[in-house]
């Protein structure tokens, strides 16, 4: 008899998995449908060797020391800052807009803070930053909110920003100064030998057993267990009866080039041009040396696997209901990006699994007790 049967063998099923297994000491059967563990930031060597991320590219960075420190359990790292550039008007310009992004792109000279003046004279003032364009025109902008952000975001998400919540654009900062990091929090780096390697660490307990290739529909009646924690997609889960909650996908196109290098960063956007919206080089990331190099197109997409849930109003009110669905369901927990549909990073993925193990092991004591 299983103590858990984990659903999804990404950040939130194995770090759950682990947790209840090493400090536990609990018996879990992780299962997936996919052939390989990791999730979204499952990561391989492609037929030409290079290491590339099969789910679009995927760069770690957090803030909280007991989130790296616990991750650094399974890894080590190899620091790295990502640095993105956009093309808009024939120019590579850096993004978060910052102080060159500007001079560059209107050929001015301005300092800092002439700079922040610059952005208070062309932001537009809104009561209540509601939607992601209110989030970018009122900081920079109504000519660097088209070029920068309204063409990519429509493309992501096949929505204007204005029917989208502010959380999708407040993502991306606004600087005064020449910062071009596209991140800026204390802890940025890669693991050192790829994402999986880190999985892999993280699942060698002999109380886990894991089953790939493996909807958890296909073995929950046959095989025994006492509780589930489901990290899939959570109107799947209730067949979507109550609807389909929109979750966007991505098609990635890989390219290997036989040269040793691509462009000059990790990731560079086009939000004005094609139909993808961005092109990453994975050696950039990963600091791999090899004679060619692989890049990956991204062509966002209604249909295909679920990547991103899709933050507006609407959806967040048809998650409600399946939240009050899910919270009626004894014995199973949701968690994860698509299971509590939420915009999450991998740290802020890894923070919410290592909360609700407290919380499980909270009740567990109180049922001993
Ligand atoms: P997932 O990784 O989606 O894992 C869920 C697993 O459940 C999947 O493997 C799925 O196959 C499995 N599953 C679902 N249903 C079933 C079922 N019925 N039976 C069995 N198995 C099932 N985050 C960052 O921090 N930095 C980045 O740079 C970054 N870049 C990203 C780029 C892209 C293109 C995308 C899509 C995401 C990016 N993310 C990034 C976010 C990151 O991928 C997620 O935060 C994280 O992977 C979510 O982990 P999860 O375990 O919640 O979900
Ligand atoms: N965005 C944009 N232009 C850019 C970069 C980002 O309009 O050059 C918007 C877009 O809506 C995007 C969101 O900001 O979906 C968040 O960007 P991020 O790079 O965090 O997206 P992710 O890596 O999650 O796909």
């Amino acid at each position: 008899m299983f103590d858990y049967l984990i659903v999804g063998a990404g950040f939130a099923g194995s770090v759950l998995a682990e947790r209840l297994a090493s400090q536990d000491d609990l018996k879990v059967l992780i299962v997936d449908r996919r052939s390989h563990i990791g999730g979204n930031a499952y990561d391989h060597y492609d037929d030409a060797g290079v290491l590339v991320h099969r789910y679009g590219p995927h760069i770690f960075h957090c803030n909280a020391p007991e989130i790296f420190a616990y991750l650094s359990q399974f890894t080590a790292w190899r620091p790295y800052q990502h640095r993105v550039l956009a093309q808009v008007d024939g120019q590579l310009l850096p993004i978060p807009i910052n102080l060159d992004t500007v001079n560059r792109l209107y050929g001015l000279a301005l300092s800092a803070f002439e700079l922040e003046e610059w952005f208070a004279s062309v932001a537009e003032s809104r009561a209540e930053i509601r939607t992601a364009e209110d989030a970018v025109v009122s900081k920079v902008g109504r000519d660097l909110y088209n070029k920068f952000f309204r063409g990519y975001t429509r493309k992501q998400w096949g929505l204007d920003p204005s029917e989208l919540d502010a959380q999708v654009t407040a993502r991306i900062p606004t600087r005064a100064n020449r910062d071009d990091r596209y991140f800026a929090d204390r802890y940025q780096a890669m693991p050192l030998h790829g994402y999986t390697r880190m999985f892999e660490r993280m699942l060698a307990h002999p109380n886990i057993k894991l089953m790939l290739n493996t909807d958890y529909r296909e073995i929950a009646d046959v095989i025994p267990h006492r509780q589930v924690i489901y990290t899939g997609p959570i109107d799947d889960f209730f067949d979507c009866r109550l609807g389909k909650l929109p979750y966007r996908s991505l098609e990635f196109r890989f390219e290997t080039i036989d040269a040793p290098t691509f462009q000059p960063v990790g990731t560079v956007n086009y939000p004005n041009e094609y139909d993808f919206t961005r092109i990453t080089e994975f050696k950039r990331l990963t600091g791999q040396t090899h004679p060619k190099t692989t890049i990956v197109y991204e062509y966002p997409r209604a249909d295909g696997d679920p990547y991103y849930p899709v933050p507006r109003r609407e959806n967040a009110e048809l998650y409600k209901a399946y939240q009050a669905l899910a919270e009626a369901v004894p014995g199973v927990t949701f968690v994860g990006r698509l299971a509590t549909y939420r915009y999450y990073t991998m740290d802020q993925v890894v923070a919410q699994a290592l909360a609700t193990w407290e919380r499980l092991r909270n009740a567990r004591r109180l049922i001993a007790a």
